[in-house]
């Protein structure tokens, strides 16, 4: 038994509330980022009676429950949105700390957590408004800087990995600023510069294996709506929520994807880029710890 498993468990749950915390603020973000409205200076206020809420109304994921989804003043239904957005962002903060950064505190929790608000933050935006505010394709930027930061420090400067990096901000975007040539528009700028974020990120390996990934599960996504639909497939569908899915899941197991496919052809080893490399690895090993 490993015995530091009590303290990086307790450091997991303190990742997830702090992960729950900004997952209420990242609700802020979705209401008002498209409304245009102040997100710093107006106060949170209930949607259908306007009554002013207080700290005890917003503690994340707790005030929804223990009020029963409903407003304390008003009584009308709050949207099931807010808690599913905070537990989301609390689990999978504590996810990335356990699993992309191997339980250890490294700068890079904030930056990959950083991205995965920003990308989910992109993904209930686009899918309501077809539109990725640019805020946060910067945001998933800053978290690949901050990613690199953490390369830095921990392996010192290493020419190839910034050159992969490099080429990472312009593989996938690459590719789909070019299908947005082709098609005239039929790929939006938020998608292509939200993949040269995830890019620089990723690395281009990552971020190539990501995109065929985000176009599989679009083509699911298209398939499953033209059966539910009996034949009507709709006309314009957000891409961002598709290729969020298909990152987060690289940020996870990208590098054991390519390694394994890799082995399977007999080609050698692949540099261990963001530290997920032992991801499938570490699942068990924690497992096999837990029991
Ligand atoms: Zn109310």
């Amino acid at each position: 038994m490993d015995y530091l498993l009590i303290p990086k468990l307790f450091i997991a749950f303190f990742v997830f509330l702090f992960g729950i915390c900004i997952g209420s603020f990242l609700n802020v973000l979705i209401y008002r980022i498209p409304k245009g409205e102040n997100f710093t200076t107006t106060n949170s206020h209930c949607m259908s009676c306007n009554h002013r809420l207080y700290a005890k109304d917003l503690v994340p994921l707790f005030s929804w429950i223990f009020l029963g989804g409903k407003c304390r003043y008003c009584n009308a239904k709050i949207s099931a949105q807010y808690p599913i957005v905070e537990a989301i962002n609390g689990i999978m903060y504590a996810l990335i700390f356990w699993f992309v950064c191997g339980a250890e505190p490294r700068i890079a929790l904030f930056g990959y957590c950083a991205a995965f608000s920003a990308l989910l933050v992109a993904t209930v935006i686009d899918w309501r408004t077809m539109e990725i505010p640019d805020s946060m394709w910067i945001t998933v930027l800053i978290g690949g800087v901050i990613t690199y930061i953490d390369e830095l420090v921990s392996e010192g400067f290493d020419l190839h990995c910034l050159i992969e990096r490099i080429i990472g901000f312009f593989a996938a975007s690459g590719i789909l600023f070019l299908l947005a040539v082709i098609t005239k528009g039929g790929m939006g700028g938020g998608d292509i510069k939200l993949m040269a974020a995830c890019g620089f990120m990723l690395g281009w390996k990552v971020v190539l294996l990501a995109l065929v990934m985000g176009g599989l599960i679009g083509t699911l996504y298209l398939i499953f709506m033209a059966i539910k639909n009996k034949g009507k497939v709709p006309r314009k569908v957000p891409f961002a929520p598709h290729l969020s899915l298909a990152v987060v899941i690289c940020m996870f197991v990208g590098t054991n994807i390519i390694e394994w496919y890799l082995a399977l052809c007999g080609i050698a080893h692949v540099h261990n880029h963001n530290h997920a490399h032992d991801t499938a690895a570490m699942i068990f090993s924690s497992l096999a710890n837990l029991i």
